[in-house]
């Protein structure tokens, strides 16, 4: 039963579901098992599995969570009502529903009255008995049955009268939550407000909320909707879903819990939402921006001099929750521009207390200068920045040593481009060789490098490039342009990027690369 507490609000996911119809994303069975644990771990309420009836991935899915057990959440199996003019008990799909043994179901119906004629092509009348014997049908067998209302609003707008009866049927039938889909995501807050109210007044059991996000709406749509009377709200990580997607369950999450004063997963897991998106992003291989709202890499980066001065004396001066309440960071991001204090600042978040008149504040901001004159930035760069801070106050100590690499790149008769790496290191008095064959000169590179230290850091297998840019930069002594390579990479839980400048590209990407993996070897150590 859904939790009746009007301040409580029952997390849905369908990331599995409307999540893996996004374009580009395809999960394996081990993934979908993976990303089930960890939205478990999380806390959400309730986890769709996916569509038994659609795919037969879908349905191992769910035949190897028959021997699973879930701390937090329940599974929930998808799938349609019944099709028209046949029992229940003869549809292929509602079977596969029961079979698939999930304590929770849910099924979508028609709203809209012109699905119902012109897409399913069948009467008005059929569309309400198909609702109110599948849900029934479900009930009979003591599932515990969510209804989504496919397509309510535009059904609503189109024909109120009839998109009633549909959820009626469902209420009927003994639905435990009927859920308000904004199927096509074309409806705007305050129409949702206003028919959510309305069906608030006709339909006396628990209403939830469904959005999509064809208008940037899907968040604000779903917490309008929250604020109308629904205490059920599904979406998915990282807004996936076909399309523009679904409403982002992570930022729903997060202006329930620090703005609206409403209860979702428990407190104690808020701080891990930053988390969970990276991990279900790096499953998914769908990059998370930048600027996403509360977990994005620069969420809370801070750049101006004027505004880093600010939130020096008070970080609420530009920011409009402390970052870490959802497990991200304030970031000043370094420059020329912005004086001794980044690097103050920096220092004391390594847990060094670094006087801004210091000998050693100047020694680094003279650094800083030098290696900018020289077409480092360290604006985008964090990671690089913070090793270059340990590497000034020596406080840091390589974990392996470079003998040489050797780079080629070959075009061959029949036009194929094939490129090699050999890479040779000392890790901890050991001589280590890596060579690598593959398709570009930084791929080979990151991967003879990762060969050749794998044997000592396992952990290197969970991190990966996700980016990488190249700037040709102006040089004064217009013999060669310098290049600068921004390297991004990525593992289960956060981002980082690192700088390299030369006027070879290869030695830029290099020493960007390095850095990634020293970063990552040093985070993980702390
Ligand atoms: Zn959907």
């Amino acid at each position: 039963m859904l939790k009746k507490s009007a301040k409580n609000i029952v997390i849905y996911d369908t990331t599995l579901r409307d999540g893996s119809q996004t374009e580009g994303v395809s999960y394996t069975v081990p993934d979908k098992l993976k990303i089930t644990e960890k939205l478990d771990e999380l806390g959400v309420h309730y986890i769709e599995g996916g569509w038994p009836g659609s795919n037969p991935k879908d349905k191992e899915y769910f035949d190897l969570m028959k021997g699973k057990k879930l701390k937090n959440a329940k599974l929930a199996a998808f799938g349609s009502t019944r099709r028209a003019n046949i029992k229940p008990e003869d549809d292929a799909n509602l079977k596969g529903l029961i079979e698939s043994e999930t304590p929770t179901v849910t099924i979508f119906g028609k709203t809209w009255d012109l699905h119902v004629t012109d897409v399913i092509k069948t009467t008005l009348d059929e569309n309400l008995k198909m609702i109110f014997e599948s849900v029934a049908f479900l009930k009979k067998h003591k599932r515990e049955v969510f209804y989504d209302a496919e397509h309510f609003f535009d059904g609503y707008k189109n024909n109120p009268k009839y998109a009633l009866k549909t959820v009626e049927a469902a209420a009927k039938a003994k639905a435990d939550c009927i859920i308000l889909c904004d199927t096509n995501g074309g409806t705007l807050p305050e129409e949702i407000t206003k028919i959510v109210k309305e069906v608030r007044k006709k339909i006396k059991g628990d209403l939830g909320i469904h959005t999509h996000n064809d208008q940037d709406m899907a968040v604000a749509n779903s917490l309008a909707a929250i604020n109308a009377g629904c205490i059920q709200v599904q979406g998915t990580f990282n807004g996936l879903g076909e399309r523009c997607g679904n409403a982002d369950l992570c930022t729903i999450m997060a202006i329930l819990h620090t703005k609206m004063g409403r209860k979702s997963i428990p407190e104690a897991k808020i701080k891990h939402l930053m988390e969970a998106t990276y991990y279900i992003s790096e499953i998914s291989n769908y990059k998370i921006s930048s600027n996403h709202a509360f977990i994005g890499h620069s969420a809370f980066a801070h750049k101006g001099g004027v505004h880093i001065d600010a939130m020096l004396k008070n970080p609420k001066a530009y920011e409009h929750i402390n970052p870490e309440i959802v497990g991200n960071h304030r970031r000043l991001l370094t420059s020329e521009l912005a004086g001794k204090m980044p690097i103050v600042l920096k220092a004391a978040k390594m847990n060094i207390n670094l006087d801004k008149n210091s000998p050693e504040a100047k020694e680094i901001m003279l650094a800083l200068q030098e290696k900018e004159h020289k077409g480092y930035s360290f604006e985008g760069a964090d990671a690089s920045f913070e090793l270059f801070m340990k590497r000034h106050l020596r406080l840091y100590q390589s974990f392996f040593h470079l003998d040489g690499f050797k780079v080629f790149t070959e075009k061959k008769l029949d036009g194929s481009v094939i490129a090699g790496a050999t890479v040779r290191l000392k890790v901890n008095g050991h001589d280590e060789m890596s060579a690598v064959e593959g398709h570009g000169p930084v791929e080979v590179l990151d991967k003879a490098l990762r060969g050749a230290l794998r044997k000592f850091y396992p952990n290197l297998e969970h991190m990966h490039l996700t980016d990488n840019k190249v700037r040709v930069l102006d040089t004064k002594d217009g013999t060669s342009a310098r290049v600068r390579v921004l390297i991004e990479s990525q593992d289960d839980k956060d981002s980082w990027t690192t700088v390299g400048v030369h006027e070879n590209v290869i030695e830029a990407s290099w020493e960007a690369l390095v850095d990634g993996i020293e970063y990552k070897l040093l985070k993980d150590k702390k």
